[in-house]
């Protein structure tokens, strides 16, 4: 079994993490990435600029493999959109002949499994390889073997619906992307170039955004400076919490200032009114009535709804546990992520700041030499740094290789985060604003708020769906 080499799902940053941290150990490697390039996923939130910088966006053992070809880093502490990890970065990396060797772009893998066992059979089940199906670009399917796997596919693919009951709400059918033909024209799931190429999509609009997080708070951003333009634009925020403290952060006290300031504009914008603000507002329905969409729910006790032309949504994602249905699992049963990992980073549970360095001894899964990595090990946690993937891969990579003193010395120096931003959690799942330990601004009273102005109510059925 040992000729076969470590099979990587996955070609964002932290799956490349770990193909560089194999070929450093002189380990085989193949890499497989859905997209037609690799980063293909920070490519879709190419306009985004991330909120830490570049010495926290690399990866030791690919800044290795680049500097030993004469490529430049880019400049330390400056912050970098997507698009600029991908082309600065990411790309460089694939160019080099050691990765281009391994990387199997358009292959998505569809399911993994261990070779003649199937989830039942124990026999001889860990030293059996793993059995990978993937499907090609030409729509065809082939099937790879591997000694060991390791999964950072993300959770960018599989968003979080709408519905306020972890459901697609009645009507946000469920079709790829919780899209139907009807709506698809009207609904966006993640985060839409709202300067750029998505600009006249909205202009002029009346826009929902769904979601509290840095992705959300991105969007709500961009489509008030398009209301700066166009002044017929609208944005309606709709919130499942109704702790704005939260969503805008550690401000000034964040220790990444680029997203404290994020929070702080946002806070600004609220304040001029860019905004109105529904919250709490906990969707059920979403209906097509004539060019619009009707939204509804509960707002704060009461029956909802508004009409909007635009539904953008905003509220984190989840993981894919379907390419791994044969597999051994031991998953939380709350967060999706490995059990032991678990109370580290459950928004229920811990507080801000308080991620501890973790490798491969929390990610181990009962299924012998396959690990999860990346966003995809966090499961339904949203607070997933890139830092922290690469430690996860580099030990796990030590792990594999048998160096259990490298894999064991695990070693992450992360900011404190300063702020628990969440896209998916109730209101005061994580920081409770009379915690010491939660280093947020002074908390903002809902009196504050801009509430849902009245135009903004609309006669709509609320149970069912048209
Ligand atoms: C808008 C945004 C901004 C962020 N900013 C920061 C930041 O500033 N700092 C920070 O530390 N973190 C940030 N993050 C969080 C996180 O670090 C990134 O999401 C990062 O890209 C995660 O890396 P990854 O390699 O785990 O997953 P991804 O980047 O999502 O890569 C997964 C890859 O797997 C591929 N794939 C998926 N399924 C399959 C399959 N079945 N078969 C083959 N390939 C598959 C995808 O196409 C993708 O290329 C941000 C996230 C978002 C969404």
């Amino acid at each position: 079994m040992n000729e076969h080499p470590v099979a990587i799902i996955g070609g964002g940053p932290v799956g490349l993490a770990a193909a560089a941290h194999l070929l450093e150990r002189g380990d085989s490697a193949i890499l497989f990435e859905a997209g037609s390039t690799v980063g293909a996923s920070v490519l879709d939130w190419g306009h985004v600029r991330m909120f830490s910088p570049w010495r926290f966006n690399m990866d030791a053992a690919c800044v290795r493999l680049l500097e030993a070809t004469g490529w430049a880093a880019p400049p330390p502490d400056e912050l970098p959109t997507g698009a600029e990890l991908y082309e600065r970065y990411l790309r460089p990396l694939t160019e080099l002949p050691v990765m281009r060797g391994i990387i199997h772009s358009r292959a998505r893998v569809i399911a993994v499994s261990r070779r003649h066992h199937d989830k039942m059979k124990d026999r001889g089940r860990d030293d059996a390889p793993f059995v990978l199906r993937v499907a090609l670009a030409d729509d065809s399917e082939s099937q790879f073997l591997a000694r060991a796997v390791i999964d950072a596919s993300g959770t960018w693919r599989n968003p979080n619906p709408a519905g306020a009951d972890g459901l697609p709400a009645l009507g946000e059918s469920r079709s790829g992307s919780y899209q139907t033909s009807g709506q698809r024209q009207r609904v966006w799931y993640g985060i839409p170039d709202v300067k750029n190429s998505a600009r006249e999509r909205y202009l002029g609009k009346r826009v929902m955004v769904v979601g509290s997080g840095h992705s959300a708070i991105n969007t709500l951003l961009d489509l008030a400076r398009l209301a700066e333009d166009e002044p017929k634009t609208s944005i309606v925020w709709a919130l499942r919490g109704a702790n704005l403290q939260r969503i805008y952060g550690g401000g000034e006290n964040d220790a990444l200032p680029a997203r404290g300031r994020l929070g702080l504009l946002m806070r600004r914008a609220v304040a001029a009114g860019a905004m109105e603000i529904l919250a709490p507002f906990r969707i059920s329905n979403i209906n097509n009535h004539g060019s619009a969409l009707v939204i509804s729910g509960d707002l704060d006790g009461a029956l909802y709804s508004a009409e909007v032309e635009e539904l953008i949504v905003c509220a984190g994602a989840r993981p894919d546990l379907r390419i791994n249905r044969e597999l051994r699992l031991d998953l939380d049963p709350v967060v999706e992520s490995s059990r032991a990992l678990a109370p580290l980073i459950d928004p229920n549970l811990h507080s801000c700041g308080t991620v501890r360095p973790h490798g491969e001894a929390e990610l181990r899964q009962p299924e012998k030499d396959f690990y999860i990595i990346g966003m995809k090990s966090y499961g339904r946690a949203p607070t997933f740094l890139m830092a922290t993937g690469y430690e996860q891969a580099r030990s796990v990579v030590a792990a594999l290789a048998g160096d259990w003193a490298a894999a064991r010395d695990v070693q992450l120096n992360l900011p404190e985060t300063g702020v628990c931003v969440s896209d998916f959690t109730d209101e005061d799942a994580c920081c409770d604003p009379n915690a010491v330990d939660c280093c947020a601004p002074a908390p903002v009273a809902l009196e504050d708020i801009p509430l849902a102005s009245s135009q903004a109510r609309v006669q709509a059925p609320i149970i069912g769906n048209g």
